[in-house]
């Protein structure tokens, strides 16, 4: 029950890292609104509660934490998971593409953390996660737009940390390597089989090796965690 009486809000929790985070979340006892794009799922463990947020629209964002507020009284802890992905390099990148990318991995991430961050500068207390990538830091060929909101997400998760971190407010990103999820399912096998050839443990990551990282940094365990980046990359990084 490492999560006792903790709010959390997940977004893009239908699906791979998200809904990993929510189940375990809600085993480890919090009560877990679980958003995503689509209508509500319903398939969640006791303890979830499904919502429907576009991580894109101001509208649903302050929607949705207004109804966790009347339910609940309070938002502990926000999960910013929701991403796509888009894999053209920078001379054969689209603006529509561009646009999207930006507004899904990064709009989303800005709205949620300034939504949540209202909310907790009130209560004194909270703590957010931002999943960023391996790609938020180091690079390989294409993908041009994907690096670029990863990147921007580590490091305004490293500025909201120093803008809050007298507030009670904790912000820290975590960066995945290759996760066997629905998003890499989709991706080319010789793309999939290139980065998980490149890993030193030689294999894929599960989304419940991401959901417990988060875990650590949501729960009070982490209380002098801020501004940090978890890594958990089956040694990616470390090359
Ligand atoms: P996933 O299985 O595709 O799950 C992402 C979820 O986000 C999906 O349910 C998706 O809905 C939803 N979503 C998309 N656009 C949204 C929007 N505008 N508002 C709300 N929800 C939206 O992907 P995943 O692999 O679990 O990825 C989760 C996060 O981890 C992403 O930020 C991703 O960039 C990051 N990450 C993943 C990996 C990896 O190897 N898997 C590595 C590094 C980082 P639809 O399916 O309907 O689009």
């Amino acid at each position: 029950m490492r999560l006792k009486n903790k709010v959390v809000l997940v977004t893009g929790a239908a699906s791979g890292i998200g809904y990993a985070v929510t189940e375990l979340f809600a085993k480890e006892g919090a009560t877990v609104f679980a958003s995503d794009i689509a209508d509500p799922v319903t398939a969640y463990c006791e303890g979830v509660e499904a919502l429907k947020l576009d991580v894109t629209s101001e509208e649903d964002w302050s929607s949705a934490v207004a109804a966790i507020i009347d339910k609940q009284g309070r938002l502990d802890v926000l999960i910013n998971n929701a991403g796509i992905i888009a894999y053209e390099g920078l001379d054969e990148l689209e603006m529509k593409e561009w646009l999207q990318m930006i507004a899904v991995d990064q709009t989303g991430v800005f709205l949620g953390m300034r939504e949540a961050v209202r909310v907790m500068r009130r209560q004194g207390a909270g703590s957010i996660v931002n999943i960023s990538s391996i790609w938020g830091s180091a690079a390989v060929a294409g993908a041009h737009a994907y690096h670029a909101v990863k990147g921007a997400v580590r490091n305004m998760s490293k500025n909201a940390a120093m803008t809050y971190a007298t507030q009670g407010i904790r912000v820290n990103s975590v960066h995945p390597g290759f996760i066997d999820t629905p998003l890499t399912q989709a991706q080319a096998a010789d793309l999939n089989d290139q980065v998980i050839d490149s890993t030193p443990m030689k294999r894929a990551g599960k989304p419940i090796e991401i959901a417990y990282g988060c875990l650590y940094l949501a729960s009070d365990e982490s209380s002098y965690v801020t501004g940090a980046e978890l890594v958990i990359d089956g040694g990616y990084l470390a090359q």
